[in-house]
């Protein structure tokens, strides 16, 4: 749907690599074009009128994410350049400060590593201890594991709510339940579920939600933490510098200002804040239940036509979501990304970064296609020709 409007497509290319970044629709870059040629000024510091223009875009922004994740108050909204800058300013800024050795936080083996090295070097510089909760034999999250992991010292739990491998959509409402009861801090990775299903950071009980721009439309270079206004109030910033600070003095005695601008020190991606913002617009004038529904009809058409091929390894038939990883029997994933690259055909293949994962599916390395609202049932036709030439394939690339 919407393919008009992604510049992008104007070429002939299937682009499957979603999970990574995702295309620009017009409105994104429009408006981003718009601030550099119409408006330029920093944010918070001039009285001049380009600048009041930008101050209002840059604030209202965090009014439109308020709304689209539905937290209580836009405070609770900080910019970030990115769900891994999130995680970072979660575990380094609150979770340092309140956790102790042997306190415990979960995670599982299909995590990004942002949401896995932060957590091994607070081990490594306090002493708390990461346990990883079992997958069941579809590599997902079940409940019963959960509940089966916590113990008296479990304090944290932080996972993705859709893996960017195997692409199960975790229930989180579920979960954080749990967490509430029990209180353990609820920390959601949305990096690959915010860009394609509603997220709603009241209704499951959320604590800290990190997620990224440019995986939803927006632009690179920003991202956002939700966090609960009590635990925001409570943690440190992790960058001082101007814009931060009501005073400070030679004698070494300073205040900083209330959430969130306390964690925004310096300039911050200002063209990029807006440009997301007009990114949230577009998606919601679609709608979040509508994307999400699309990409899961065309994996399942996907997956209806991979039923033809022989020699693929599935490992995520069961998710529900936009994300496919395969290999094809006896090629290196590489490979046959290379070889779907001489195609116009665009898939990731590696780890992507999700290195633990080897130990749950068996092996390093897949072929990874995630799907967004613009993909069509022709792209997957168009893969499927390529595919079912596979033979060809070590001709082709050498
Ligand atoms: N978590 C997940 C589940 C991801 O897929 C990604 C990006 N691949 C990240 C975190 C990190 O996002 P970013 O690189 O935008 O910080």
């Amino acid at each position: 749907m919407n393919r008009e409007d992604f510049p992008m497509l104007d070429q002939d290319i299937v682009y499957f690599d979603n999970g990574a970044t995702t295309l620009k629709p017009k409105c994104v870059l429009k408006s981003i074009c718009k601030y550099y040629n119409e408006h330029t000024s920093n944010i918070h510091r001039g009285d001049y009128r380009p600048a009041v223009i930008t101050n209002d875009l840059y604030d209202h922004t965090r009014d439109i994410v308020k709304e689209f994740i539905n937290c209580n108050d836009s405070r609770e909204v900080i910019f970030t350049s990115g769900t891994t800058h999130s995680i970072n300013m979660v575990v380094f800024g609150y979770m340092k400060k309140h956790l102790k050795k042997g306190d415990e936080v979960l995670l599982t083996k299909s995590e990004h590593a942002s949401n896995v090295l932060p957590w091994m070097k607070l081990v490594e510089e306090i002493g708390i201890v990461i346990k990883y909760i079992k997958l069941d034999s579809n590599h997902e999250v079940s409940i019963d594991n959960i509940k089966r992991a916590i113990t008296k010292k479990t304090k944290v739990i932080s996972i993705a709510q859709i893996s960017n491998v195997i692409g199960d959509v975790r229930d989180i409402d579920s979960i954080g339940k749990i967490c509430k009861e029990k209180k353990i801090i609820f920390c959601v990775d949305g990096a690959q579920s915010v860009p394609h299903m509603k997220v709603d950071f009241i209704k499951s009980n959320i604590d800290f939600l990190s997620f990224s721009g440019h995986k939803m439309c927006g632009p690179t270079g920003v991202g956002v933490l939700v966090g609960k206004l009590s635990l925001l109030e409570d943690m440190e910033p992790l960058v001082y510098g101007g814009g931060m600070n009501n005073f400070f003095e030679a004698d070494n005695s300073y205040e900083l200002k209330d959430v969130p601008t306390k964690f925004e020190a310096g300039t911050p991606p200002i063209s990029e804040v807006i440009g997301l913002g007009e990114a949230i617009k577009y998606l919601n004038n679609i709608g979040m239940d509508k994307i999400h529904k699309h990409e899961v009809e065309l994996k399942k058409y996907l997956l209806d036509k991979l039923k033809d091929i022989d020699g693929v390894t599935i490992y995520n038939k069961n998710s529900n979501s936009g994300i496919l990883s395969f290999n094809i029997d006896g090629v290196f994933a590489q490979d046959t990304s290379i070889y779907l690259n001489n195609h116009n055909i665009y898939v990731r293949a590696g780890n992507h970064c999700a290195k633990l994962l080897k130990d749950e599916i068996n092996v390093k390395n897949t072929v990874r296609i995630s799907m967004y609202l613009y993909n069509n049932y022709q792209d997957i036709d168009k893969f499927i020709e390529v595919l079912k030439n596979k033979d060809n394939l070590y001709k082709e690339i050498l």
